[in-house]
C-alpha cells in the first residue's frame, strides 16, 4: 500500500515511516497540514495517518477539507489528548479511525492494516453482514434470503453502513455521506430513518445488526 504519514514531530514521523516500511508499503512523510491536503488531492494514497496538532492546517481541518473535496481515501487520525470529545469530532470530520497518543507501534500498523483492507472491500459489488447482502450493482438488499425493498436514501444509508462496518459512523459523517449536506439540518433526519431501517432489516430477524452508540452515532455489526 502507499502510505501518507502526516506528523511533525519528527521522531515519531520517523518511527512510524520505518515500521510501516517494514511491512513492504510505500511511505510518504510529511510535517504540514497544508502540505498534506495538497497531497491527498494529488496522489492516490491507499491510507493516511494524521496527526491532529499540526502546523499549517490541523489534522481535523485538514480531514474535513479531504471530504469536501469528495477526497475518500481512508484516514487515521492521532492525537496527543485522546478525549472522548475529539475522538467524536475526528469521526465527525470524515476520519476512519482515531488512535489517541501515545500508542503501541503495533497498533498503528495494525489500524493501518485494518483501512487498507476495508478500502479494497469498498471495491467489491456484493456487501455482506451476517445474512444481509446488499449488491450495489443490482441494489438488491436481501436477509436471509428474503428481499428488501429500501427507498432510495434508506439504501444509501445502508450502504454508508455496511461499507463501513464495525466502524461507529457519527450523525454528521452519515449527514454527509448520504445527504451530501455539509451542515447539521438540525433535526432529527438520521434518527428517523436509522429507525426505518432497523424496521426492514432487523425487526422479526437475528441477531439485530443495526446499533446505536449512545452520544455518538450508530454502527452496523454482527454482535460478538
Ligand atoms: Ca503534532
Amino acid at each position: 500500500m502507499r502510505v501518507l504519514v502526516v506528523e511533525d514531530e519528527h521522531k515519531t514521523a520517523s518511527f512510524i515511516r520505518k515500521a510501516l516500511q517494514a511491512e513492504g508499503h510505500v511511505v510518504d512523510v510529511l510535517h504540514d497540514g497544508s502540505e498534506a491536503l495538497l497531497a491527498a488531492a494529488n496522489t492516490p494514497f491507499d491510507v493516511i495517518v494524521l496527526d491532529i496538532m499540526l502546523p499549517g492546517r490541523d489534522g481535523l481541518s485538514v480531514v474535513r477539507q479531504m471530504r469536501e473535496r469528495r477526497i475518500t481515501v481512508p484516514v487515521l487520525l492521532l492525537s496527543a489528548r485522546g478525549e472522548v470529545g475529539e475522538r467524536i469530532e475526528g469521526l465527525d470530520a470524515g476520519a476512519d479511525d482515531y488512535l489517541p497518543k501515545p500508542f503501541a507501534l503495533e497498533e498503528v500498523l495494525a489500524r493501518v492494516r485494518a483501512l487498507g483492507r476495508r478500502q479494497s472491500e469498498a471495491k467489491t459489488p456484493v456487501l455482506r453482514i451476517a445474512d444481509l447482502t446488499l449488491d450495489s450493482v443490482t441494489r438488491k438488499v436481501k436477509r436471509g434470503g428474503t428481499p428488501i425493498d429500501l427507498a432510495p436514501r434508506e439504501y444509501l444509508l445502508l450502504e454508508f453502513l455496511m461499507r463501513s462496518a464495525g466502524r461507529i459512523c457519527g450523525r454528521m459523517a452519515i449527514v454527509e455521506k448520504v445527504w451530501d449536506y455539509d451542515f447539521d439540518p438540525g433535526s432529527n433526519l438520521v434518527d428517523v430513518y436509522i429507525m426505518r431501517l432497523r424496521e426492514k432489516i432487523d425487526a422479526g430477524f437475528e441477531p439485530k445488526l443495526l446499533h446505536t452508540v449512545r452520544g455518538v452515532g450508530y454502527v452496523l455489526k454482527e454482535p460478538s
